[in-house]
């Protein structure tokens, strides 16, 4: 068997479904070929823990602030006034943030604070403008929105990673017209039912994805339904290399060159030097 070499994009380690054995999970991480760890906020609490968990992880894991649209509720002004001082006021000490994450639109289970969502995540695409920090956006039934605000801002951007990507070619093709930016896939390309597969081949270049699990969420076959973690990725390279043609270490080679060039010279392996 070949050894994977990854970086898992976007994983919740700092949640509280791994606080009795997050070292185990890292440990398997390391042995599994994955170089480095993600982790975006949600709210103010979380850029905490965040920051927490990658003072813990010194090298391996790197911290993304922001504020989730599920999370944006009345005090969503004081939550970005919040975050904003923690992201400048932290780029200066270990360990610095990497993107700002993660953020975006989500009409899925409620639109009470639909307008608020929309100036909390142009609000914080103003930031990367200014910082030049990265975006790691989250959307959900709320594509055209924010692609109209994005398109804003366009010419300005770093760049960015459209998290947890599960649409279709056309879908596809709309957000990879941002050229500085790619699509997070994860588990749902092993889902049965799922078209990804296809539609990566048919309309997405390979140097356009980023890995990424979404830990505890979104487990790939065979794992579904239960607790996702970084290891698990392997299935996912695995569906990715059939879908492609290509083999594991092609799909690692070429996401990890993608998630260094998106994520600011980075390869993170090598950013210990930096901090
Ligand atoms: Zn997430």
């Amino acid at each position: 068997m070949s050894i994977l070499n990854y970086i898992d994009t976007h994983c919740h380690l700092d949640g509280e479904e791994f606080q009795n054995d997050r070292d185990a999970v890292v440990q398997r991480a390391r042995e599994a070929g994955c170089q480095a760890i993600f982790l975006p906020a949600i709210d103010l609490k979380t850029c905490h823990t965040v920051l927490d968990t990658c003072r813990h992880y010194p090298g391996y894991c790197f911290p993304m602030l922001g504020l989730h649209p599920e999370e944006v509720r009345a005090d969503w002004q004081e939550q970005l006034l919040a975050i904003k001082e923690l992201l400048t006021s932290s780029l200066i000490p270990h360990p610095s943030p990497i993107a700002i994450g993660e953020i975006g639109l989500d009409y899925y289970w409620s639109r009470e604070f639909e307008q608020e969502q929309l100036l909390a995540f142009e609000e914080q695409v103003r930031w990367s403008v200014e910082t030049r920090l990265p975006l790691m956006i989250h959307c959900r039934k709320a594509q055209n929105e924010l692609v109209t605000i994005l398109k804003k801002y366009a010419g300005d951007l770093p760049g960015g990673v459209f998290h947890c990507f599960t649409g279709n070619a056309q879908e596809a093709r709309q957000l990879l017209d941002f050229p500085q930016f790619v699509l997070g896939i994860g588990g749902v390309l092993t889902f049965k039912k799922s078209h990804l597969p296809e539609t990566l081949a048919e309309a997405v270049p390979l140097d356009r994805i980023v890995l990424e699990t979404d830990a505890p969420y979104m487990a790939p076959v065979p794992m579904r339904g239960q607790r996702n973690e970084s290891a698990y990725i392997r299935h996912v390279i695995t569906r990715m290399a059939e879908a492609y043609g290509v083999s594991e270490d092609v799909i690692c080679q070429q996401t990890t060159a993608t998630a260094a060039r998106v994520f600011g010279g980075l390869p993170p392996t090598a950013d210990a030097a930096r901090v």
